[in-house]
């Protein structure tokens, strides 16, 4: 019998991804690290996990590839028992400035990982969820989503669209079996994700709550998401922001 959730959180080595690990397991959750390079960071956040008193497994993965998301879900079941839950987060920015100076490439990789990536590991969630009569998934978006990231990377924008997108109608493709599909929309947070890392104070006066966030504040709402708290939340996109 299976006592606790088995979650899977991509890109759980570093920023906002990494504080979603440590809280989860706090929280009473086994958790699945996918990584794409960082073994190290994915290592210390596994460390905290366990320390915490919960299993824990990293696996280096390109979410965009699908037989690694596939290697990814298979090795989280043989180790820690059938998933759960998934956190789809791991993201790349791609180029940054006006879409006319964006090179096709970037842009391209950027679309693979934070659209393509996000479907193929739903895609793999849900068929599991299926099998074992439900489960909750929780797709990272962003506030560009809906602002549209003018003059820094409207593609991004864009893919981010596509998550809000793929959030609604995949929560309303499996609401009958028992999986609930939610996201997180984060404003400017306090990670590497940034191509200048003092971006986050630059940004902070145009904020009404006048700071960026911390990654420890985005991990909260994912939890709460995925908690029998939120067992009638679905199809929801739910800002953390403040106030942007
Ligand atoms: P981050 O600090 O740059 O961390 C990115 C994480 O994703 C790392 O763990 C990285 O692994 C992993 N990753 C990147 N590409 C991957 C791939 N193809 N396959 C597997 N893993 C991959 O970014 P973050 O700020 O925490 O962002 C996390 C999510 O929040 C993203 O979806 C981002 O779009 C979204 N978001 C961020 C902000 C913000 O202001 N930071 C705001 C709104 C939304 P390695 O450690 O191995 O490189």
């Amino acid at each position: 019998m299976q006592h606790h959730p088995v979650t899977v959180v991509t890109g759980g080595s570093r920023g906002i991804g990494a504080a979603v690990c440590v809280r989860l397991a706090e929280d009473g959750h086994d958790v699945v690290i996918g990584y794409r390079s960082n073994a190290t960071a994915a290592d210390e956040v596994a460390a905290t996990v366990r320390a915490a008193g919960r299993r824990c497994v990293t696996v280096q993965v390109d979410t965009a590839d699908e037989a690694d998301v596939d290697r990814l879900f298979d090795t989280a079941a043989a180790e820690l028992g059938p998933v759960t839950a998934l956190v789809n987060n791991a993201g790349v920015g791609g180029p940054v400035g006006p879409l006319a100076e964006a090179d096709a490439e970037g842009m391209r990789r950027a679309l693979e990982v934070n659209v393509l990536g996000y479907l193929l590991c739903a895609r793999r969630a849900v068929r599991d969820m299926k099998a074992r009569g439900g489960g909750a998934i929780v797709n990272i978006s962003s506030v560009a989503a809906t602002l549209g990231g003018p003059g820094e990377y409207v593609h991004y924008a864009a893919a981010k669209g596509a998550v809000d997108t793929l959030t609604v109608g995949l929560s309303k493709e499996v609401a009958e079996d028992g999986i609930r599909v939610n996201a997180v929309a984060p404003g400017v947070i306090w990670t590497e994700f940034h191509a200048d890392p003092q971006r986050p104070a630059k940004l902070a006066a145009g904020i009404p709550m006048g700071r960026s966030g911390q990654p420890s504040e985005v991990a909260g709402a994912v939890s709460w998401l995925l908690s029998d708290d939120a067992s009638y939340a679905t199809g929801t996109v739910l800002r953390v922001s403040g106030g942007r």
